[in-house]
């Protein structure tokens, strides 16, 4: 068990259960600073072939699916055991190769340990129906797993979004092949290791490091991949789906999003300040589900401006592991990306109040904190995904105006809205054209809670009970009864 090799910071893929390198390697950069720090085996496509066969072993042995329920269980929870023995080591190195704060990065351990453990005690009640058809018939519905899950991993949040989908795929008995992001390659290892400590049967995880359009392009079109689950960016995301298309392979597709909350003139503008600061500016904005856009009733319009801007202002910046605030962007590539956003919607006319440019005295790849006024629906800002640290502000005069703005993207991921009437609020709920709402709280919710999105944001749904039955397929026996 060793997922370093013995050269100083170079680590390894995980196939079949052995620790591997390879030939050629990626270079893993420190977003703060934009220099490499460390390098990872990237995998050839016979690695891919290999991941492939020991998942296949690993299913027709029945390895996991096999097993007792209340035996994988148990399972689930070594391994939920194993990432908290390792948060401390994974935190250091998720915020160094991806730029967030330690604090997060901590957080997003934690939330993978506890995706196990949540995951852990639904292993043994996925329990199907009795139908009934008469007396001359006995008739039950069985869930058993799909096969091999192969699932593509995003940079923003590897190791939490990896063990979203990772946990309820062994949890219900498949094997899984993990593509893990170019950009932040490293912290998904640590999971890879946290299983195969807890005992996780050989090919049950194979964890591969390599470029998107090759290695991940490779394991999605593979005649023995059974499911898909695709994090990512919406053209990615088409690409997976026509190829999935080929081999009748289902998928979930967790894409983009650019999500609005609706500010109602009565909202408590303290609780809204706070949602924003979170909405926007964690994970510097690099999130799919950000607040991305605000749209702010008249009445209160100047007012949120003001304090939206007073807030980005207050925001301190800096490296990930002095916790500041706001982190660097994952590199200086989407940094870049991001300004040219930026310089577009000054070209059509939005106002900047804060924010815009690049941090000067900074080496890496920091962005001010952005507030842009008065954007309008023609323009991109109000449209497109930025994934980054800004935010477009939209004024409205009625109810229906404010759910047309809401619903004016081709994105339908989450939606919020803030307002002390529960009628409103409800209303709202009904109106807004998004997987989930939050009410007063950005990000309200939890592992327990269905997520995903409408439209362009994808389909299928993670997290909670729920997700489980993207990772099993229903099996009818029907019976006659002879007399
Ligand atoms: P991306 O689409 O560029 O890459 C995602 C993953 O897909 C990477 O691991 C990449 O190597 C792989 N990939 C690229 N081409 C592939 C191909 N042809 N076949 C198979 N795999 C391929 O996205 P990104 O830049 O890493 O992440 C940012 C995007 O992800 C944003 O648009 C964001 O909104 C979205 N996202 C969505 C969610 C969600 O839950 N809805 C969560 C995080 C990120």
């Amino acid at each position: 068990m060793n997922m370093l090799s013995n050269d100083n910071n170079h680590w390894l893929n995980f196939i079949g259960g052995e620790w591997r390198d390879s030939e050629d390697r990626i270079q893993v950069l420190d977003p703060a600073t934009n220099q490499a720090f460390a390098t990872i085996a990237s995998a050839t496509l016979a690695d891919t072939e290999d991941a492939m066969r020991a998942a296949r072993d690993c299913v027709k042995a029945g390895l996991l699916s096999r097993q007792r329920p209340s035996t994988r269980s148990e399972l689930m929870y070594r391994i939920g055991q194993e990432i908290r023995n390792l948060v401390e080591q994974g935190a250091a190195l998720a915020s160094r190769e991806n730029g967030k704060s330690v604090n997060d990065a901590r957080s997003e351990f934690e939330e993978a340990a506890r995706y196990f453990e949540y995951y852990a005690g639904i292993a043994d009640k996925i329990e199907g129906k009795s139908i009934p058809l008469g007396e001359d018939y006995i008739d039950f519905t069985v869930y058993e797993p799909q096969g091999i899950s192969v699932q593509i991993v995003p940079w923003n949040f590897p190791v939490s979004i990896c063990a979203r989908s990772l946990a309820p795929a062994l949890a219900a008995g498949n094997a899984v092949i993990v593509k893990s992001p170019e950009l932040s390659p490293l912290a998904i290892t640590l999971l890879a290791s946290a299983c195969e400590r807890a005992g996780l049967p050989k090919g049950a995880l194979s964890v591969l490091a390599g470029p998107g359009r090759q290695i991940g392009a490779a394991l999605v079109s593979h005649k023995e991949t059974n499911q898909i689950v695709f994090t990512g960016s919406v053209p990615t995301g088409q690409a997976i789906m026509r190829s999935a298309a080929e081999n009748a392979v289902p998928c979930v597709m967790e894409l983009g999003g650019k999500s609005a909350a609706v500010v109602f003139a009565d909202a408590d503008l303290d609780q809204l300040v706070d949602s924003v600061r979170w909405g926007i500016f964690f994970n510097a904005g690099q999130v799919c589900s950000a607040m991305s856009r605000l749209l702010v009733q008249q009445d209160v319009y100047d007012e949120v401006v003001s304090r939206v801007a007073q807030l980005a202002s207050s925001l301190s910046i800096g490296p990930g592991n002095e916790n500041p605030d706001l982190t660097p962007v994952v590199s200086m590539q989407q940094r870049d990306t991001i300004l040219t956003i930026c310089h577009k919607a000054l070209e059509d006319g939005a106002r900047l109040v804060c924010g815009g440019t690049a941090v000067e005295n900074l080496p890496g790849a920091f962005i001010q904190p952005t507030v842009f006024a008065d954007v309008k629906p023609s323009m991109g800002l109000f449209r497109d995904e930025v994934f980054g640290p800004v935010i477009a502000i939209t004024p409205f005069e009625s109810e229906q105006e404010a759910y047309e703005l809401a619903n004016g993207t081709d994105y339908g991921l989450v939606a919020g809205v803030f307002t002390q009437d529960i009628s409103l609020a409800m209303r709202a709920s009904q109106a807004l054209d998004a997987g989930q709402v939050f009410v007063n709280e950005w990000f309200a919710g939890g592992i327990e809670t269905p997520f995903g999105g409408n439209r362009l944001s994808g389909y299928g749904r993670e997290k909670g009970q729920e997700a489980l039955y993207s990772y099993v397929r229903t099996k009818n026996v029907a019976i006659r009864v002879t007399r």
